[in-house]
């Protein structure tokens, strides 16, 4: 379970539908609780990134992990997964997502359209890494 107050949410949305028609993704910023976790803030990453390398998939830097995580800190907060957007498809894992994620974490997936946002779920490796299971998102 993820606790993911309205507000971020709402920025992970807007974030995709600013990105359209290319994926947007960031990081979700928090803590991990004995049941799951509680975001905090979002950390957008695509958005600053060179115009040529908004065209690659989804894909976060060690470096932009790192800065991420020094952020996360000064704030007192983990990295608690991540988030992304799917353009002109539905917001499930593909198989580039299964095998470029890890265990743990959580995995926001938002579903985008020209100006619009649809569909947004949040998902979970299998400690084996074989496929995701959706988490279940409470909303704040
Ligand atoms: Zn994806």
């Amino acid at each position: 379970m993820i606790k993911v107050p309205e507000k971020q949410l709402t920025e992970i949305r807007e974030h995709g539908v600013r990105d359209y028609p290319y994926e947007c993704c960031g990081l979700l910023l928090g803590r991990f609780t004995g049941d799951g976790k509680v975001v905090h803030e979002t950390y957008p990453i695509s958005n600053a990134r060179e115009e040529s390398a908004k065209r690659n998939r989804f894909l976060i830097t060690p470096e932009e992990l790192m800065k991420g995580e020094r952020y996360a800190r000064s704030r007192e907060l983990e990295v608690v997964g991540f988030y992304h957007s799917h353009p002109d498809s539905p917001a499930v894992p593909s198989k580039y997502d299964l095998d470029h994620a890890w265990p743990t974490y959580s995995y926001i997936i938002v579903s985008t359209s020209e100006g619009e946002s649809s569909d947004l779920f949040s998902w979970e490796q299998e400690t084996d890494r074989s496929r995701f299971n959706e988490e279940r998102i409470e909303c704040q």
